[in-house]
């Protein structure tokens, strides 16, 4: 349960940092996310490396808005349309997301 006062929200991860939106507001991350960018690559260099993208086109298909951004912190599930559920994964240090599926496709044979 991520906590929540007139300061802001704190950081699922780290526990210390307050949970920022960025200037663009593409994503949220916390205060304690460093990004640096180093030869061509962006390197975390912070002491935390939490941040989710409101653009979810890539797993449930759409963008999320702030309000399903803080029930994803809160540990509830945003749907979309299909059913599919977004959720916080702490453990997924790449996107801190994982989707469970409403309808699962079975493989198919290789032909
Ligand atoms: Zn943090």
């Amino acid at each position: 349960m991520a906590e929540e006062n007139k300061e802001g929200i704190l950081c699922p991860i780290c526990g210390n940092g307050r949970i920022k939106v960025s200037p663009d507001n593409s994503y949220i991350h916390c205060e304690f996310k460093k990004v640096e960018k180093q030869g061509k690559e962006f390197v975390d260099v912070g002491e935390c490396k939490f941040r989710i993208f409101f653009n979810q086109s890539k797993s449930i298909g759409r963008t999320l808005n702030r309000a399903e951004v803080k029930k994803l912190l809160n540990g509830e599930g945003v749907k979309n349309a299909k059913g599919d559920t977004l959720y916080l994964d702490k453990e997924n240090e790449a996107f801190y997301t994982r989707v469970e599926w409403a309808e699962k496709k079975p493989s198919t044979d290789l032909l």
